[in-house]
């Protein structure tokens, strides 16, 4: 039994955003004007965040709700290096001088479709155009079903030395019906490969809510999950989105979906079990070695999220580059083309390839830090939001801090004098916390997924 009354679970099991942005991307708009596109990359301090991605992938997983292109054609992969190159080579003047680049993630679709060789081409376009700090921290999404040694080496010859695996779940019965059959032995192959190639952390990505699992399943998976001793994990919450997604209908239609209780109650015992064996349990969804920087940035209240989840690094303005990539600086967010054939023209006419785009208010950016805040730190402390946000906080949000009473009432968060604090119970639907700070919610409701 799930440790959270059904009725909260009831009650709060709602359409709500992840909020790895405010505003989410619903809000961005394509009738964007000529002078709301991007102008010139000028971060205060000279450093910046790099995106890439990768889209193709060679079967579909159904739950996915990644923007993919699912395809095994040869050749695809060097056309769109030799599209994404164009367009590096359209952002580059809008960089301002002596630009250099702290962080870069590759993530897709999957990065391990391209080859090896493919890998190194990929670098020496990123590394001839961009300057690097000398400490840029470099990741990857690998996909343990399209890895092998080389490539593993050829993203370490790059730079990379953070790896995300995709696990999701070892039961034999899910694997088949979510279309990803991916045996325990090719995941151990993958984390030795990095390992030995000298990648310093190793996450595994997992979903609770697929169809037929339950408890005794989720402790078979997280058994040889532990033997590959991660340093981080990304648990994720299975978004159901059909209208979005239309392979997801075969997973509903399986009949064997686990219903809002059953899904706590395998966050919970993922929770336990996990706490259990040492990891520290951090903002929504992520797990790690109470000695990984993650687990210390969050002690340390220094924990960030952005569009790849929870991070260690101050935020950055984000470059996004390839098929979907979002853009952020603080003024605007943009975001490429979600479709190859339209992406590719863009390029090949000599245009920038966004398609969509939000120009923040100060009143975005506010409710933006407040969110992320509560996200990050399960804590609104009201003199440290004052001072950050330039405002009495606890009198300009009096309305928001009025919502959350019921939530209070219903032990979720304790609101006091100087701050509100979410509870461990609370944890549980932190997103339903974050929603009362969001003023778009309204509008946007019924197409999130539901936030348990
Ligand atoms: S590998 Fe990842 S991106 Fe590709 S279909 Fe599966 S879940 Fe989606």
């Amino acid at each position: 039994m799930s440790a959270i009354p059904e009725s909260l679970i009831r009650k709060y099991n709602t359409a709500g955003p992840r909020y790895t942005s405010y505003p989410t991307a619903l809000r961005f708009r394509d009738d964007i004007a000529p002078q709301e596109r991007p102008a010139v990359f000028a971060p205060a301090d000279g450093l910046i965040s790099l995106y890439v991605h990768i889209p193709f992938c060679p079967s579909l997983c159904r739950y996915c709700g990644c923007n993919t292109v699912i395809t095994t054609l040869k050749g695809v992969s060097e056309t769109y290096l030799d599209h994404l190159e164009k367009e590096i080579a359209l952002w580059r003047p809008r960089l301002a001088p002596g630009t250099r680049v702290a962080q870069l993630h590759f993530g897709g679709g999957t990065p391990s479709y391209l080859t090896a060789p493919e890998i190194d081409r990929l670098a020496a376009m990123l590394r001839a155009a961009f300057t690097f700090t000398s400490d840029a921290e470099i990741s990857v999404e690998l996909d343990p079903r399209r890895l092998d040694r080389e490539r593993v080496e050829a993203f370490s010859r790059l730079g990379c030395i953070r790896a995300s695996l995709g696990v999701q779940d070892f039961d034999p019965k899910v694997q088949k019906l979510v279309n990803r059959v991916q045996s325990f032995d090719i995941t151990r192959d993958s984390v030795t490969w990095l390992r030995e190639s000298g990648y310093a952390s190793v996450n595994l990505d997992l979903i609770y809510g697929l169809p037929h699992q339950t408890v005794e399943s989720v402790d078979r998976t997280l058994d040889r999950v532990l033997e590959l001793n991660p340093d981080r994990l990304a648990v994720f919450s299975y978004a159901h989105i059909p209208w979005l997604k239309p392979a997801q209908k075969i997973l509903e239609n399986s009949g064997a979906m686990p219903a809002a209780e059953r899904k706590l109650e395998l966050f919970q015992r993922i929770l336990d079990r996990l706490t259990a064996a040492g990891y520290a349990a951090i903002g929504l969804d992520h797990f790690a070695k109470q000695d990984d920087e993650l687990a210390i940035a969050f002690r340390d209240g220094r924990l960030q999220r952005n569009f790849q989840g929870y991070s260690t690094h101050p935020e950055l303005p984000m470059l996004g580059l390839g098929v979907s990539s979002i853009s952020q600086t603080p003024e605007a967010f943009h975001q490429n083309e979600k479709e190859l054939p339209e992406y590719y023209a863009a390029i090949e006419a000599g245009r920038l390839p966004v398609a969509k785009g939000l120009r923040l208010t100060e009143e975005d950016r506010r409710r933006a830090h407040i969110i992320r805040t509560l996200m990050c730190e399960l804590t609104l402390d009201y003199a440290k939001l004052s001072s950050a946000l330039g405002l009495d906080f606890a009198a300009t949000y009096a309305a928001e801090l009025a919502r959350l009473e019921p939530l209070a009432k219903d032990g979720l968060v304790e609101i006091g004098e100087h701050a509100a604090r979410v509870t461990p119970t609370g944890r549980f639907f932190l997103r339903n916390l974050a929603m009362v700070f969001d003023q778009y919610l309204e509008t946007a409701a019924n197409r999130h997924s539901k936030t348990i």
